[in-house]
């Protein structure tokens, strides 16, 4: 994805107030992310341990979203899970449920969408093979990178969706 700003980012947030997306803590490191890596930008709030968030490009136009973090803790130790985004598979703590509230009336209600996703939002270059997962990997090396990033993609787009739309 292309380099985006601070100010871009804190003005992509579709399921947060103002003040909260004004407020996050943005990656420490925002000018010098890997972009060219990147189908989406993903973090940790680097003072809030239990919120992440995630911005990807739309048709031209950036949507951010504030996540929850869910401690899997009550995962066994040696249980392996996969990231739904690109399905890389980790060992206990890798991946973690994490929950957006949805838009509008709906969100207002408190209605939530969970998927497990990789704990760091690194699924672009775990699939890219830029970072490993100890003790697991991708799970599907028949495909290209170009495919497993087009299919991350389009998993994020129907998580998108499902926060936007329901
Ligand atoms: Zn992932």
């Amino acid at each position: 994805m292309r380099p985006v700003t601070e100010h871009e980012v804190r003005t992509s947030f579709i399921n947060c107030s103002k003040g909260e997306a004004k407020r996050l803590g943005l990656p420490r490191d925002l000018p010098d992310r890997p972009w060219e890596d990147l189908d989406f930008l993903g973090w940790r709030d680097p003072g809030a341990p239990e919120r992440a968030y995630l911005v990807a490009e739309r048709d031209g136009s950036l949507v951010g979203i504030a996540l929850r973090v869910t401690s899997g803790a009550s995962r066994a130790f040696t249980s392996r899970s996969m990231c739904s985004l690109c399905l890389t598979t980790h060992t206990s703590g890798g991946v973690a449920l994490m929950t957006a509230r949805r838009t509008g009336e709906a969100g207002r209600q408190g209605n939530t969408v969970g998927q497990y996703l990789c704990t760091d939002l690194d699924c672009s270059l775990y699939l890219r093979g830029k970072k490993e997962a100890p003790g697991a990997g991708i799970v599907d090396e028949s495909l290209t990178v170009e495919e497993k990033a087009a299919r991350t993609r389009a998993n994020l787009d129907s998580f998108l969706d499902k926060v936007a739309n329901g």
